[in-house]
């Protein structure tokens, strides 16, 4: 039995000789193969570009369970036959020849010599079977438009885009960043870009000129893709006032910049001889089917930047080959969502998950993506939930973040909805606290799976993955190592594996899996220096801090930064954060360590409650609070001061700025605050604490 549902889909293995004595065995098992269905990519047009290569997925079982312990160990014992088994889940123009090639540690190469595209993988291997089945749905409730992309539609899109882009001169290997809000034609100019091996840049269309100088600077493009306008909450955000500071602002800015005209915002005036508009572009040149350029597996698909939680913003390049596979094997895997299914990730393209569970996870995986631009709550509280019984989602995916904004409303917005179809909500991006967990789990009566990734990692790292095994939630962990993240909790001292209940730092011994970064952007040096030298063993961390249960559950406690060591007790942020946001009134937490004579470090608190003070005295729900504190952790973890706020200071990506936090209770400079997402909200905090 283990052994069968332990062989993913082999139908070669010696155990499964032919298909009715596999019939037989499932059926004793209490099983039965569902269906034998061609996976798209064994579709004619695919046998006939390699016709030698293996074919996969000769049956889809239903109702059966694959091992999730036993495909871990493979995939860590066996990392070479596990991946390039999983390999041929994509189409290769040519098969790879070298499954890793780890030379040169920490440096990686995954599926060696092997040439593919990612475009190819996400449009047009899919036309033969499923070129009338919605591709995209991109919905702006800015802007108060849906529009329904077909698969057939989306290579149309995409070939007009790229033909556009080899029109400016645009090739192989060239940079072109992207500076656009959460609407189709930035998945088109995305999936254009990987069709000719241009290295996208996508830049959240919510950052300054400053930010996307920066950008440009360090990726020095070809060409700049920017939408005329945007919106948040009604309010026009024009988006060419920023794009001409930004190059004014640049060394080096770019020769051409493409203007995608929305409409919003006509007025702008264009620049001769650099700005270009999209539309009369592509009019003029017609309809033309661009060649796909296939690309070798380790070249890079796209750059993007972490969230600048802790500093600088790092660059991180992706591979092609690797994540492409990363990508098909996790749609199945993690998100549990086949060909033909629907997924509805709430982030912006600008982020990680954008990347790969908006465009890249779901369109590889033959599914629809629906993409969302507008705040979730207008036109009211219950348009995701409206948006998920519209269309059938099966997986959703969002972040802590956005559910407590939600959580200020009343359930109801979710009751009143038909979501038999929806089967997960995935977050990812911070620590998802108990109280939040919990009350999205009661409304919506479905896993709410906790899923811990990087920008750096490009997909989960920690994760339950119900595709292969669905294993019981337990709220504050995301779950166990994600298939070939060969992951520890150590002793930051000795480096030593902790035991099981103690607290460590959460490392990644190498190779890093596929999918995950391939180095920072013309940097080597950065990238071993941010990520593999804080141990004398090579080692791979971002320095999040983590305790393992006995069971395997992981739990993350907050960044290393994050530990606030009272009277030598070391206590995670989260840990505090968790206590306060369990009070009924409070919407949000800041915990911080600041330096006190006596004990070495206090916890400072900052909150947002759900409904504003209005004019109340804040002292007896403080002293609730504390009390909450010390009930839960004991009164060394009691907070020496709790200050009421109206925001937080955030990033762009809805992550907490506690460094600046820090840096401004200590009396020191916040640091960079280019990611910083309301200023004002800082200054706040700056008046509660006196500065
Ligand atoms: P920078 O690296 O620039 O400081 P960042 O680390 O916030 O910014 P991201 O890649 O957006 O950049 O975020 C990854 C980090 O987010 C993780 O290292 C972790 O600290 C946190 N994180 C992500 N998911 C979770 C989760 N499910 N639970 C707890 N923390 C999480
Ligand atoms: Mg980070």
């Amino acid at each position: 039995h283990g052994r069968i549902h332990g062989v993913p889909r082999n139908r070669t293995h010696p155990a499964i000789p032919q298909q009715p004595l596999l019939t037989l065995i499932l059926q004793v098992q209490g099983c039965k193969p569902c269906r034998t269905k061609p996976t798209p990519y064994q579709g004619r047009a695919a046998r006939a570009a390699a016709p030698d290569y293996p074919r996969t997925h000769d049956f889809v079982w239903e109702g059966c369970v694959m091992n999730y312990e036993e495909t871990y160990r493979r995939s860590i014992d066996e990392p070479e036959a596990f991946w390039g088994e999983e390999a041929k889940r994509i189409h290769w123009h040519k098969p790879p020849q070298q499954v890793l090639d780890y030379s040169n540690p920490p440096f990686r190469r995954w599926f060696v010599g092997g040439e593919t595209n990612l475009c190819y993988n996400a449009v047009d291997r899919h036309l033969a079977e499923r070129a009338d089945q919605l591709a995209l749905v991109a919905i702006s409730t800015e802007t108060n438009s849906t529009r329904e992309i077909t698969y057939r539609q989306l290579y149309r899109e995409v070939n007009d885009f790229a033909a556009v882009l080899r029109h400016l001169g645009v090739g192989h290997g060239d940079r072109v960043v992207i500076y656009m809000p959460n609407m189709a034609e930035a998945v088109f100019a995305m999936l254009a870009c990987a069709r000719i091996g241009a290295v996208h840049s996508v830049v959240f269309g919510g950052f300054a000129a400053h930010n996307l100088a920066l950008r440009i600077d360090d990726a020095k493009p070809k060409l700049l893709i920017a939408a005329d306008a945007g919106m948040r909450g009604g309010k026009l955000i024009p988006y060419k006032p920023m794009v001409d500071a930004a190059c004014a602002e640049a060394a080096s800015p770019p020769p051409h910049v493409l203007i995608v005209s929305r409409g919003l915002d006509a007025a702008e005036p264009r620049v001769p001889g650099r700005d270009v508009d999209y539309a009369t572009l592509r009019a003029q040149i017609g309809e033309v089917d661009v060649p796909v350029q296939w690309l070798e597996a380790s070249e890079p698909s796209y750059l993007l930047y972490t969230s600048g939680t802790t500093g600088k913003p790092k660059g991180v390049q992706r591979d092609v080959g690797g994540y492409a596979v990363a990508m098909a094997q996790s749609m199945e895997t993690v998100f549990d969502c086949k060909p033909g299914q629907v997924m509805f990730s709430t982030s912006d393209v600008g982020w990680a998950v954008g990347h790969s569970y908006n465009v890249y996870g779901p369109l590889i995986g033959g599914c629809t993506s629906l993409l969302y631009e507008g705040l979730p709550t207008n036109p009211d509280p219950g348009i995701w939930w409206a948006l998920c019984e519209q269309y059938n989602v099966r997986t959703m995916f969002s972040s802590p973040t956005a559910i407590r904004v939600l959580k200020k409303h009343d359930a109801d917005f979710i009751h009143r909805h038909d979501l038999r179809a929806l089967k997960y909500l995935f977050l990812a991006g911070e620590p998802l606290d108990e109280p939040t967990a919990h009350w999205i789990s009661e409304a919506l009566g479905k896993p709410i799976i906790d899923n811990y990734w990087q920008t750096e990692t490009g997909w989960p790292a920690l994760t339950l993955l119900p595709g292969l095994e669905m294993k019981p939630v337990r709220f504050g962990s995301p779950g166990f190592p994600n298939l070939g993240y060969r992951m520890k909790v150590i002793d930051e001292n000795t480096g030593e594996e902790v035991a099981p209940g103690q607290k460590g730092v959460l490392v990644v011994s190498p190779p890093l899996p596929p999918g995950c970064m391939s180095t920072v952007w013309n940097d080597d040096s950065r990238f071993l220096q941010s990520y593999f030298s804080h141990f004398k063993e090579l080692l791979y961390s971002s320095l999040d801090w983590a305790i393992r249960d006995d069971d395997g559950y992981t739990f993350i406690l907050g960044r290393t930064d994050d530990v606030i060591n009272v009277a030598g007790h070391r206590l995670g942020t989260r840990e505090i954060e968790e206590a306060i946001s369990s009070h009924p009134r409070v919407a949000e937490a800041a915990v911080i360590g600041v330096k006190d004579e006596l004990k070495g470090q206090v916890p400072l608190v900052f909150v947002t409650l759900k409904q504003g003070l209005d004019g109340e005295d804040p002292a007896p729900v403080v002293a609730e609070m504390m009390a909450t504190v010390t009930t839960s952790l004991g009164a060394v973890a009691r907070p020496a001061h709790v200050h009421v706020v109206n925001a937080l200071p955030k990033t762009r990506s809805g992550k907490l700025l506690r460094r600046s936090l820090q840096a401004l209770a200590e009396q020191r400079d916040p640091g960079d605050l280019s990611t910083l997402d309301d200023p004002s909200a800082l200054e706040e905090i700056r008046r509660a604490l006196g500065r």
